[in-house]
């Protein structure tokens, strides 16, 4: 063997360090979706409108009745690590809100154009900003707004050509963004609805809504600690080419393929072959169980360790005390 000469170690600019890791928190324009309406109902909305052209690629665009943002925090909105919702490690504990990284915004702003107007209460009019790379392109314009924000993603990925090129040709992100938000129409309008059943209903339509089977399973285990679990499961009536299952944990929308697959394996005893279910589920556990911050797109969470260990597991994992009888309830229980 013969030494090589080390290839020289460089600090990469703040600009590479930003886009790379805004591609890994806005992965397609679903993930923005995502972050924009966890934004709306941190902000406490109660009415959400979602405007899409070109899958999301061209624009999204979001608007909400909530608190807004106030006119001295615009020039940090879009910047890294800037947040209204955590202010020590500690708090991660108990977190309440979806967000809580500040990463979302910042994020956007590397890989697209980004443009809030916002109004908070008892003010006269509201404010409109544009950002790119984390920071305002001018002062903040006095401007007419209604009650909430809105915010306009435009070009998303105009700088990153490749991965624009193989979301262009892969038509499966509107279908995504409809997962997401389940209406079968470009325009999606959500709004409070009464029930559960009633919103899935609204969601994912009558013939789903129709064919459900509740589900309810609690706990108070030997120790304080509480599990609650409400949903609805399709009945023998139902069928669809793909599972769906919709979980939220602490009513954040989380993916946890261990009990996908798991739920699928039970139904496939009693259902047709090529038939799936429809599996709404919604956990709700003592937030110090519950480690959101497995990843930046929050879209899995783990059991918080007494340990400084992260998980980096692909899997939810949760924490019972007894974890056979309880994670197991949820395919069984009738
Ligand atoms: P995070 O949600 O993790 O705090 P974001 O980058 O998503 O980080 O948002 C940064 C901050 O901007 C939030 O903490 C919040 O204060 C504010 N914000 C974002 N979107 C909205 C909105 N729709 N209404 C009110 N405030 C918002
Ligand atoms: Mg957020």
């Amino acid at each position: 063997h013969s030494l090589t000469e080390p290839p020289k170690i460089n600090r990469l600019s703040d600009s590479v360090v930003n886009r790379i890791a805004a591609g890994e928190v806005i992965q397609r324009p679903v993930s923005a979706v995502k972050e924009l309406i966890e934004n709306s109902l941190d902000a406490a909305s109660t009415s959400i409108n979602l405007l899409l052209k070109d899958g999301g690629l061209k624009l999204i665009q979001i608007s909400d009745d909530g608190h807004g943002i106030r006119y001295e925090d615009l020039p940090i909105l879009c910047e890294r690590h800037t947040t209204s919702k955590l202010s020590s490690f500690e708090d991660l504990m108990s977190i309440k809100s979806m967000g809580f990284r500040g990463e979302a915004l910042a994020s956007m702003t590397y890989v697209s154009h980004v443009t809030v107007t916002t109004i908070t209460k008892g003010q006269l009019h509201g404010y409109r900003v544009s950002y790119r790379d984390g920071a305002m392109e001018h002062e903040p314009r006095a401007c007419a707004a209604v009650k909430g924000t809105q915010i306009m993603v435009e070009n998303l990925f105009y700088n990153m050509t490749a991965r624009k090129k193989t979301l262009q040709n892969s038509a499966d992100d509107y279908s995504k963004i409809v997962d997401l938000h389940g209406a079968t129409r470009a325009d999606v309008h959500t709004v409070v609805t009464s029930s559960r059943l009633d919103a899935i209903r609204s969601v994912y339509g009558v013939s789903v809504a129709r064919n459900l089977i509740k589900l309810e399973a609690s706990d108070n285990g030997p120790s304080s600690s509480v599990f609650e679990m409400h949903g609805f499961m399709s009945n023998a009536n139902y069928a669809a080419k793909k599972i769906t299952m919709v979980l939220f944990i602490n009513d954040r929308l989380v993916e946890w393929s261990a009990l996908k697959r798991a739920i699928e394996i039970v139904y496939a005893t009693t259902l047709p072959k090529a038939s799936k279910p429809f599996v709404y589920i919604s956990i709700v556990l003592p937030p110090e169980n519950i480690d959101v911050n497995v990843h930046p797109t929050k879209r899995e969470t783990g059991r918080q360790s007494s340990s400084s260990q992260i998980n980096t597991s692909k899997e939810v994992i949760l924490s019972p005390k007894t974890p056979g009888s309880r994670s197991q309830k949820v395919p069984v229980h009738k």
